[in-house]
């Protein structure tokens, strides 16, 4: 790929030499893991490769620098605790975790009880094992199927793969936990059902009532969704289907586990993503966003009734047997609680609703571009699904949205696709900027965006 090359300085560095000797890069074909962007510095919203380039990161790494690079201030508060406290485990406890696990119950508004792990697959593992867990000790040892949709992501270990919905992220490594059902996805622009959204009547979260009834709802642990479909196409469901999934949970007795992974912290203009639909979930998992991606932490949030009604107890094994060694760090929680800090005192929830606002009126420009087939924004979120003819919505070939990446890199500008490859399914260029981007950087990014499409004719 020249335009990759050429950004890339490729063979210029002898750092690539021993990348390409002694680095394993996931989920990267092995052509294109010959020219990684080998980041060497970052600043607010930038990033600097190791020529000198400077790229605008429209993509907050893996979608989770919220809050731009090189923030002092949280690299201290990690030094700090380095020094005083570096490390204790959490099967006894420490202040760090203790703080933390309460500005979460708060940011989520309500009384949840909070569990440390290290990364978004491991608190949706946790979730799971909870919900399951949670059931057996209230009389129902059945329930034990977890519900998720197609196109879905929800991490890489053997239970989170299982409850994604992305088949080349699972071909070769099957078979994975059993116990998933699948549904499919709220996708707008292609319905499943072949409705329109004005008459849909929400199809999509019906249909899971009836998958309940034919999986036996006395079967069902749970059901797992992102508030909004990210790395799965940043697919933003119509306002009434959690709230429907909600109704729809309890009437079958189900919990609703909410992946924030990426939505929680601010990403959708809302503490959580959860919040903007109005729906109280049971089970709240969340990563990414928590330490701004300075240090590694996620978190598993149970909701205090469903603590209460089942693990508050000294029946025999009724307590959570899952330990991390390194979950809720003492070192990642102080950046978790920096992070909050810099949120709240910079009013970065609120500037991530303004700025999505600007986002998507921005992205408006890109309507009429030939191969721009949908734009959805949610919050500080976008996704731009490209097609090869807007009549027949026929997704644009692999390499030509792959294109549009480079070109965009090649303009400093780093913007995302999605992670799913499903037929038709991997067609989407994401945005996902940290919070700290300007007005004129949505601008920018958006006009690279354009010109990068435009090179395609
Ligand atoms: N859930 C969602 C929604 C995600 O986007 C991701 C990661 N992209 C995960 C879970 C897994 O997180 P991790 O990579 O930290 O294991």
């Amino acid at each position: 790929m020249a335009v990759e090359n050429e950004v890339l300085g490729a063979g210029r560095s002898a750092w690539l030499e021993k990348d390409r000797r002694y680095v394993w890069h996931g989920m990267v074909p092995y052509e294109a893991a010959q020219h990684p962007l080998h980041v060497v510095r970052g600043d607010g919203p930038y990033v600097f490769d190791v020529d000198g380039r400077k790229y605008l990161d429209a993509m907050s790494g893996l979608w989770c620098v919220n809050l731009g690079y090189s923030r002092r201030e949280l690299a201290e508060a990690a030094y700090r605790q380095l020094t005083e406290m570096p490390y204790y485990p959490l099967t006894q406890t420490h202040s760090p975790a203790i703080e933390l696990a309460e500005r979460i119950s708060t940011w989520l508004g309500g009384e949840y009880r909070v569990f440390f792990s290290n990364s978004g697959s491991e608190a949706n593992e946790v979730a799971f094992k909870i919900a399951r867990q949670y059931h057996a000790q209230r009389g129902e040892p059945h329930r034990w199927k977890i519900v998720s949709r197609y196109r879905a992501y929800h991490g890489n270990t053997m239970g989170a793969l299982a409850a994604s919905g992305q088949f080349d992220r699972k071909y070769r490594y099957e078979p994975l936990a059993p116990g998933f059902v699948h549904v499919p996805p709220p996708d707008c622009y292609r319905c499943p059902f072949g409705k329109q959204p004005a008459t849909c009547a929400l199809e999509c979260a019906r249909h899971v009532d009836d998958v309940m009834r034919w999986e036996v709802d006395a079967t069902i642990a749970a059901v797992i969704a992102e508030p909004v479909i990210t790395g799965g196409g940043v697919l933003v469901p119509p306002d009434g289907y959690l709230p429907k999934l909600r109704e729809i949970c309890d009437r079958h007795g189900a919990l609703l586990i909410v992946d924030e992974v990426i939505c929680g912290f601010g990403r959708t203009g809302a503490p959580f993503g959860h919040q903007r639909f109005g729906v109280c979930p049971d089970i709240v998992t969340m990563a990414k966003g928590i330490t701004s991606g300075y240090l590694p932490l996620a978190a598993t949030a149970v909701r205090s009734e469903i603590f209460d009604a089942a693990f508050a107890t000294s029946e025999d094994y009724a307590h959570l047997r899952h330990v991390n060694t390194f979950g809720g760090h003492p070192a990642s929680c102080a950046v978790g609680l920096a992070t909050l800090d810099i949120m709240e005192r910079e009013n970065l929830v609120d500037r991530a609703r303004t700025l999505g606002e600007v986002l998507a009126g921005e992205l408006a420009r890109l309507e009429d571009l030939p191969h721009v087939g949908d734009i959805r924004t949610f919050g500080l979120l976008a996704g731009v699904e490209m097609v090869e003819d807007r009549a027949t919505r026929a997704p644009l070939a692999p390499d030509l949205v792959a294109r549009v990446v480079a070109e965009c890199k090649a303009r400093g500008v780093i913007v995302g696709k999605n992670g799913d490859t499903t037929p038709g399914g991997n067609n989407v260029v994401t945005l996902c900027p940290p919070f700290v981007v300007s007005e004129g950087d949505i601008q920018h990014i958006v006009d690279v965006l354009r010109d990068a499409i435009l090179s395609l004719s």
